[in-house]
Order: C-alpha cells, then sequence, then structure tokens
C-alpha cells in the first residue's frame, strides 16, 4: 500500500547487510523505521530530505510490517541548527531523546507539532539552548502522560500545605501525605526535593504556553542547573532513558 506523510528524520542508520534505515517521526503514523534506496551522498531532492532534522514529506510503501521509502521531498531544513556547535548537540539530544520516548506505530500528533516548534525555535535562537531543551522535555512528558503534576498534591489533591516535590510519585506532595509516608516507611530520600516554589511556577509556565512564547523567557543559571537536576532524574526514573549519548556533551 503506497501512503504519504509529513515527518521529522530523526536519525539514519546503516545495518550489518549495507542498507540503509531512516527513523522517522511520521505526522499520520507516530515513529517508523522505513529502509530506503535513496542514495545517500547524492544532492537530489529526495537524499536532502531524508538527512536528520529536515521536516520533509514522504512517499512510502507499508508492507505487513515494514515501510519503504520511494520519494522524499523537503518542507523545511533546520540548517540554522547546525551553525552554532552548542546549539546542534543541544538540538541532537532532544532528537535522541524523541526518539527514546516515542513508541513505534502509535501516531502522536500533538508531540508532533511540538517538535516542529521546538526546531522552528532553535534555529532562530542564538542562546541559551539547553533551557529550550528542558523545556521541551516537560511538555514532551506532560503530552506522553508522564508529566509531573505540579498544581496539587499528587496523593490527595489538595493545593495547600505542599512540601515536597517527588520523583516517584511524579510531583507535588502535601506535608500530611509526606508524613503518611515517612510512617509506613514508603518514602526514598534519594527522590524527594524540597519544594522551589520559584521552579514550581517556571514548570507551570512551560506548561501552559506555547514553546514559541519562551524566546523571553530568562532564568538564572541557578535556577537551570535545579530544574535540569530534578528532571534529568525524574526522566530516568519514568522513562527508562537514563543513557542518552548525546546527553554527556550539554553546555548551555
Ligand atoms: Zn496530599
Amino acid at each position: 500500500m503506497y501512503i504519504e506523510t509529513e515527518g521529522i528524520i530523526l536519525k539514519q542508520v546503516r545495518t550489518a547487510d549495507n542498507r540503509r534505515i531512516v527513523l522517522i517521526f511520521s505526522r499520520n503514523y507516530g515513529k517508523i523505521s522505513a529502509g530506503t534506496n535513496i542514495p545517500e551522498k547524492s544532492k537530489s531532492k529526495s537524499s536532502l530530505a531524508l538527512k536528520p532534522f529536515t521536516y520533509g514529506k514522504y512517499e512510502l510503501f507499508k508492507g505487513r510490517d515494514t515501510y519503504h521509502v520511494n520519494g522524499a521531498e523537503v518542507i523545511k531544513s533546520y540548517y540554522g541548527i547546525g551553525e552554532n556547535i552548542e546549539k546542534f548537540m543541544c538540538s541532537s539530544y532532544i532528537l535522541e531523546f524523541t526518539e527514546k520516548v516515542l513508541s513505534e506505530n502509535v501516531p502522536m500528533p500533538s508531540f508532533f507539532e511540538l517538535l516542529i516548534d521546538f526546531l522552528d525555535v532553535m534555529e532562530r535562537r542564538s542562546k541559551k539552548f539547553l533551557l529550550m531543551a528542558t523545556a521541551y522535555q516537560i511538555k514532551a512528558l506532560h503530552i506522553c502522560g508522564s508529566g509531573p503534576v505540579v498544581d496539587n498534591c499528587v496523593i490527595c489533591g489538595r493545593t495547600d500545605g505542599i512540601s515536597a516535590f517527588s520523583i516517584s510519585e511524579g510531583g507535588l506532595v502535601c506535608s500530611d501525605c509526606m508524613d503518611n509516608a515517612k510512617k509506613s516507611d514508603e518514602i526514598n530520600d534519594s527522590l524527594i526535593y524540597e519544594v522551589d516554589f520559584g521552579i514550581v511556577n517556571i514548570i507551570r509556565y512551560i506548561l501552559n504556553n506555547p514553546i514559541a512564547s519562551f524566546e523571553k523567557l530568562a532564568l538564572d543559571e541557578k535556577s537551570l542547573n535545579r530544574l535540569r537536576k530534578i528532571f534529568t532524574h525524574y526522566i530516568s526514573y519514568h522513562l527508562d532513558v537514563k543513557e542518552l549519548k548525546s546527553e554527556e556533551f550539554l553546555t548551555d
């Protein structure tokens, strides 16, 4: 069956038998991997459309459980992202994160839009790349249904008396629920952060606003480091994406 979809190229890989596979985050079918015979090095429009970071339109042949790319056309190449090494590393980290988070063949249209918004903003941005990457991750977690609860106690729902941010519970916890957890010995201190309403407000802002509006969001280095520490921990706990190859190269 021939199908057509917009998509973003997450990566290209070469298999042991020298076949080339592209990993596409497609708008209509979610993450798919597809083989292709389109030459890698040629300057043709189709080859360019198979490079990572490209937003394109793809003509695919769908077999029973395989895809093959027959034709490809660039809608937008994010050239600007490759012009700055820090921006490039940060964006590569986000593609890798996205690839790990997505399940194959599950359409995620709002996640797809989020990635396009992120790439648009990153292309224009000249500094503070890590803040954008962190904001993207927070919004992505939310879309996947794994985001932290930051409007009330995640256990009992009350909005007052919040005393901690619990990685394992997935959000804010009030003092009563904290005391109960301590009594029943259900608490693992390494998964608890003292609540910092400055950080909580930043998370709320990120969740309630489109990523394009973050161009004006300013965050001092200390808060950004704290936000990253919490979310790196949160992501590794909830999503099992502990080792992203590109993470060690991140700077802001
Ligand atoms: Zn509670």
